[in-house]
């Protein structure tokens, strides 16, 4: 098989298995493969090699690796931190290795060696901020003040005490063992939760990261195409090799030649695609977000709060029908409706009236965008406010 189809193929898998494993449970992809995909990557091939182990080992050995999960799920732990310095460390010194001997290229200067370790740099820098900076942890010297800024709205929040804090809750964040001012989510590769104080962090986290592979992408491909000029690649297939002078019949030639040579650089390229498509997609949920002041846990409260609400409504829209129709029953002068009518009438399941989300925090979206670069916490009328509930 020809080299290219290899390293189309290649391209094909990285992005099914790293879109199957991140995004499989979206439910876009319900009863797809990408599901399937997703289903043996997270569950399906853990029971297997659970089973394995069982076989091999006996109960000693299931017990050793359900006692790892623990440890590796439920617990603080830095591995999906150190993944990510792995992933983050190879790849750059993959791109140095395989380009940096480029540059100064014809299309780049030199400074971009320098320019992109910065952004490597400021990269790492976010990283650290978002990981180990307070998420917003609620303490007893801080509890009426994080009352005071966010007053339950009796919806999805109510007074209720933490079983484990004994303070009344926030959100419990049960592998860290605290409750958390604003809780998103907790994240795992950051070993850290994102909360009220760090969301800022994180948000500039994901778009940094996506900016850097998009700025990764377009160096090796600048690179790649001063590679080309300089080579006169193009004059050579069509002088010497009597080649066609349009892009029809240089184009396979040029991307044969590509691919012969660069290998890796294309590769790379590839892969930062894929990346800054992930991450793309991961700051566009987050700032939709932002953008009314919902968190990722909150999304869940509301789902369930709805469809609650719905089943709630449509149950009183059955009854209210059927009172109605034994009200008609028993009047014997009612007109009789139309077939016609009848066929067009709305179930009245369809009559139920429409749940609407009051989110009470949603304070617009310039409000809200600046509530997450300055946190509540961090003004100075944060510390003056004292609520009533204690
Ligand atoms: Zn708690
Ligand atoms: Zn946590």
């Amino acid at each position: 098989m020809a080299v290219q189809w290899v390293l189309v193929l290649h391209g094909l898998a990285t992005l099914v298995v790293v879109v199957s494993f991140l995004c499989g449970q979206w439910p876009i992809f319900r009863r797809t493969p990408i599901a399937s995909i997703h289903h043996f990557l997270t569950v399906g091939a853990y029971d297997y090699f659970l089973r394995c182990v069982g076989v091999l080992f006996g109960v000693r050995g299931t017990n050793a690796i359900l006692e790892l999960e623990r440890f590796c799920c439920d617990r603080p732990n830095p591995i999906l931190q150190i993944i990510y310095l792995a992933i983050v460390g190879g790849t750059y010194f993959i791109v140095a290795k395989s380009c940096f001997s480029y540059i100064p290229g014809y299309y780049l200067s030199g400074i971009h060696r320098h320019m992109s370790l910065l952004a490597v740099g400021i990269g790492l820098l976010l990283f650290v901020l978002t990981s180990f900076s307070d998420p917003g942890t609620v303490k007893d010297d801080n509890l009426s003040q994080y009352l005071a800024a966010y007053p339950y709205d009796n919806i999805i929040y109510s007074e209720r005490e933490c079983p484990t804090c004994k303070i009344p809750k926030s959100k419990h964040c049960s592998i860290c063992d605290r409750c958390v001012a604003r809780f998103d989510h907790h994240c795992g590769w950051m070993n850290n939760c994102i909360g009220e104080r760090n969301t800022r962090y994180f948000m500039a986290f994901l778009l940094w990261h996506f900016l850097l592979c998009i700025y990764g992408a377009v160096a090796i491909g600048l690179v790649l195409a001063g590679q080309l000029k300089e080579s006169r690649v193009i004059y050579i297939l069509s002088v010497y090799y009597g080649i066609e002078n349009s892009f029809r019949s240089l184009a396979p030639q040029v991307l044969q030649w590509f691919v012969g040579s660069y290998d890796t650089q294309i590769l790379l390229m590839v892969f930062l695609a894929i990346v800054a498509l992930l991450l793309a997609g991961f700051f566009g949920y987050h700032a939709s977000l932002c953008f009314t002041n919902t968190t990722t846990n909150e999304t869940f409260k509301w789902q369930e709060y709805i469809s609650w609400q719905r089943k709630l409504n449509e149950a009183r829209a059955s009854s209210a029908a059927l009172r109605a129709s034994i009200n008609g029953m028993s009047s014997e002068v009612s007109p009789r409706e139309s077939k016609w009518r009848a066929f067009f009438r709305r179930s009245p399941l369809e009559e139920a009236e429409p749940v609407i989300k009051e989110n009470k925090y949603d304070k617009g979206l310039i409000k809200n965008i600046y509530e997450i670069i300055v946190p509540l916490s961090s003004r100075s009328l944060f510390s003056q406010k004292k609520s009533k509930v204690r």
